[in-house]
């Protein structure tokens, strides 16, 4: 039955030919929704096996003939016209005897009379349906997402208003920072347009890139004139009548006068529904596309097989083909893909496949060339490939995806795997200590400081035995570090047992100590966890929970106000603001200035001890109240109430400014010599907040009957008659350590001003979980006294800097989660069901 009411498409067929061909009556009729990359292709392929027995009618909502949908980025850039991207031009159609019926949406599908209705009217029937809609593009509903000038990345007519907004310059913002997105900020920066980004995660492409090729994204596009904003969550898209810009959840305003909205795909799966055809996250389909009605196919982004939708054109074409065997009635049944990204942005190239989540069972193996701006990450899972990540050489990336896809076991290629396929094929012995062995001596294996092999070989036969004696020796691997394997790899070469092994190394990421590190990070300006990896060339893609929070603590020592801290980078407790305790519940400890309180705290806090069901309360060696029992979930409440009391966090999770411990001093105590209580408090709100290398303990003694125990403290003052007396280094833990006794002071604002510097000291110099006495006793006393009484005016500039990181510190943390900030790290569990 063929309803048919439009024009028939006609197909005229002379001589021989006619004799193999049906009677376009007797040929079954397939009708297509969507003239698009799977559509056509299904289509192809079909008619490929069975072009005598078909007769195709293909509904296109767009006006065009087939084309590359990918290609679309090209066309914005200027690298290609639409011409050139057309797959199957008008003659494709007519030679087919394909009638094509554009610019006319399918609007309903009649299963039962097994006809579809178009948008103007047409109604035909059908043998076969196959749907192919496609995905349609996600928009936020944020206020503002339907005034004109807000448009998304999908179609022709999509690029073509992007193309009408850019001839007059200006500003646009792209929302979204994956593929597409990224994609149409670069055609819009190549057209002549002002282009921010707005991302909403930490990291760009992260469904496809790692943090460390993230980063480097981040950085080329940067470099290319585009601001990227990660973290950014859009409020609103305002403007009278049209666009004219932007503003974030954070207040920020973003003008612009063309918003891209890309931020996800949906299925097209509207049509479907309504026809009843059963749907998931997309049409529903059996391994030959076939749906829930045998008559109705669907194939490409719109379908889902085996619980799984795509958004990238590989898996499509396999998809087509099973189709196009499944309805000559060849057995070829899809089994899903596994697919790979490329980014086609001209001069940047990134490449990524399978899974690189890492984790238990997984092995990475990466190589960093920072002066390339190259990062390889290769992921293992026994002697499997499952995963890779390519940034700035991604020729190895379809060897890499072939090895992946194909199972291959990869034993043999281990040790080579990450210089590439040529490298693994090169012959002989998969050795790279045979590359390195075979270079000539005049190559060159320090960039940064022209070292040439010949020298470094020189260098060791002159005595240095190590790495560190290497770079001191003739500066090899001195700088950016990115020749340390090479450096490494000759040291064994050269002395084969007999290399001694240097400092001890952060962590098994990286071949560079802690001061190595820390030099790096403030002599070359950088800025970022991802950066220092790169830079330094860190052996693994985002670092371990050893140099994580190392590295987060030295970058926001060394960019006060600039850096800005990475939650992810600290332990449990700095990132919940409370203490965890064994049974999984939080202890609070809220701040006591000196260790003093008052009648409005201590109620708040037998308030919050009936209120929260706190089991007990505590009286700390520090003097302060600590609340056990405390749900995460309930935290923020707890410090609501707390911070309605006036009362701030007493940081007592934290590597930072623990307690000041007073006694009562001059003001109650006969033997009291001076203020030691309210040297106390002045002491505690001058360092509150601050960040350190680990925790810090300070306390105060009115006399040298020590009650305050100043002495065992990382800064202890002991009051005496002619004025202060400053100790360090003292620590009371499992190792008790008795100050060393820096100086004498005479008056309260010298002993502040010493413990101002002492502190910046400790921050700018120790070693990340290093506390005060390991400190002094590794650098010793006499070079502290140097630093700190040597110079009154270094000593003040130390004062001066502390004070100045203190003003971006001083920020109460349980505030800004009463306001709502990281809220989702106290959201309640439920229990799996
Ligand atoms: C800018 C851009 C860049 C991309 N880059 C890449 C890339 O680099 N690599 C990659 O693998 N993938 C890329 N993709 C994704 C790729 O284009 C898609 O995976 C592919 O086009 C999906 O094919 P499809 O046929 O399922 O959908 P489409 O190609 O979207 O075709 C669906 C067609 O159906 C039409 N349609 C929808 N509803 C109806 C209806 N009711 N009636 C009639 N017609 C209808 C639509 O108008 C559309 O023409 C990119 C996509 C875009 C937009
Ligand atoms: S340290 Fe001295 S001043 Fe302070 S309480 Fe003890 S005896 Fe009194």
């Amino acid at each position: 039955m063929d309803l048919q009411t439009g024009p028939d498409p006609v197909l005229f067929i002379d001589g021989e030919d006619s004799l193999a061909i049906s009677p376009v009556a007797a040929r079954q009729h397939l009708v297509v929704i969507g003239n698009g990359m799977a559509g056509c292709r299904a289509v192809e392929e079909l008619l490929a096996r069975d072009g005598a027995n078909w007769r195709v009618t293909i509904f296109g909502a767009e006006p065009h003939v087939n084309y590359n949908r990918i290609m679309l980025s090209p066309v914005l850039a200027g690298e290609k016209s639409f011409d050139e991207i057309v797959i199957n031009p008008r003659a494709w159609y007519d030679d087919n005897g394909i009638e094509l019926v554009a610019s006319d949406p399918v609007i309903a599908i009649d299963r039962a009379a097994c006809t579809i209705t178009s948008r103007s009217g047409r109604t035909i029937g059908y043998d076969r349906l196959l749907i192919a809609t496609g995905s349609d593009p996600f928009i936020i509903p944020v206020p503002g997402h339907d005034l004109p000038g807000v448009i998304s990345f999908r179609d022709m007519n999509d690029v073509e208003t992007m193309l009408t907004a850019s001839a007059t310059g200006g500003s646009a913002v792209v929302i979204g920072g994956g593929l597409l997105g990224l994609e149409a900020a670069h055609g819009l920066t190549l057209r002549g347009m002002n282009v921010t980004v707005l991302h909403l995660m930490p990291t760009l492409m992260e469904r496809q890139l790692d943090e460390a090729a993230g980063w480097l994204l981040k950085s080329a596009l940067e470099a290319r004139g585009q601001v990227i904003l990660t973290g950014a969550d859009t409020a609103e898209i305002f403007g009278e009548g049209r666009v004219e810009g932007v503003r974030l959840k954070d207040g920020r305003k973003i003008p612009a006068s063309l918003v891209v909205m890309a931020v996800g795909i949906r299925p097209s799966v509207r049509l479907a529904r309504e026809a009843g055809l059963a749907v998931g996250r997309g049409i529903q389909v059996d391994d030959h596309m076939v749906t829930s009605d045998a008559r109705v196919l669907a194939v490409g982004e719109c379908v889902e097989h085996d619980g799984q939708v795509y958004g990238l054109v590989a898996p499509l074409w396999d998809m087509c083909r099973s189709l196009a065997d499944g309805l000559v009635g060849t057995a070829n049944p899809y089994r899903g893909s596994v697919t790979s990204t490329k980014l086609k942005v001209s001069g940047i190239d990134v490449f990524s496949a399978g899974d690189f989540s890492g984790g238990e069972g997984c092995e990475d193996i990466v190589l960093r060339d920072a002066a390339r701006g190259i990062y390889k990450r290769v992921v293992l899972r026994g002697d499997r490939v499952v995963g890779a990540v390519l940034y700035g050489d991604t020729a190895d990336g379809s060897w890499y995806f072939d090895l992946l896809k194909k199972g291959t076991d990869i034993a043999d290629l281990r040790d080579v795997l990450i210089y590439g396929q040529a490298f693994a094929a090169g012959g002989g012995p998969a050795d790279p200590n045979a590359a390195v062995a075979a270079l000539p001596a005049d190559a060159e294996i320090c960039g940064c400081n022209g070292v040439t092999k010949g020298q470094v070989v020189e260098c060791i036969g002159a005595g240095a035995a190590s790495l560190d004696a290497v770079r001191q020796g003739c500066k090899a691997s001195a700088s950016c570090g990115s020749c340390t394997g090479l450096v490494e790899t000759l040291l064994a070469l050269t002395l084969g047992e007999a290399v001694e092994s240097g400092p001890k190394t952060m962590c098994g990421c990286t071949s560079f100590g802690h001061d190595d590190v820390r030099q790096a990070i403030v002599a070359q300006g950088m800025r970022s966890i991802p950066e220092v990896m790169q830079r330094l060339h860190w052996s693994t893609p985002d670092g371990c929970s050893s140099c994580r929070p190392a590295l987060n603590y030295y970058l926001l020592c060394a960019l006060p106000g600039e850096y800005v801290d990475d939650q992810q980078s600290r332990f449990v407790n700095e990132r919940l603001h409370a203490n965890i305790q064994k049974d999984g519940t939080y202890s609070v400890v809220p701040r006591m200035w000196g260790g003093l309180t008052n009648p409005r705290e201590l109620r708040a806090i037998a308030d919050v001890v009936e209120k929260f069901n706190a089991p007990m309360v505590k009286v700390t060696g520090g003097q302060r109240l600590d609340i056990f029992g405390i749900r995460k979930e309930d935290l923020p409440a707890v410090w609501a109430d707390l911070n309605a009391a006036g009362m701030v966090s007493g940081h007592a999770y934290g590597k930072s400014l623990r307690t000041v411990k007073t006694c009562v001093g001059s003001e109650w105590c006969r033997f009291g010599t001076q203020d030691s209580t309210g040297l106390g408090v002045k002491a505690e709100r001058m360092t509150w907040g601050s960040w350190m290398p680990h925790k810090f303990k300070i306390a105060v003694s009115g006399c040298p009957r020590n009650c305050a125990e100043a002495t065992i403290k990382d800064f202890g003052i002991v009051c005496v008659d002619s004025g202060y007396e400053l100790h360090v280094g003292g620590n009371g833990g499992i190792k008790v350590r008795v100050t060393d006794l820096l100086c004498k002071v005479a008056t309260e604002e010298e002993a502040l001003e010493h413990c101002a510097a002492f502190i910046q000291l400790y921050r700018e110099e120790a070693r990340y979980l290093e506390r005060t006495a390991p400190w002094i006793e590794r650098v010793g006393l006499p070079y502290i006294q140097e630093r700190l009484l040597g110079d009154a005016e270094e000593r003040a500039a130390l004062a001066e800097r502390f004070h100045h990181s203190q003003t971006f510190s001083q920020d109460d943390p349980w505030r800004q989660r009463v306001e709502g900030a990281d809220a989702h790290l106290h959201q309640h569990l439920e229990p799996a069901e």
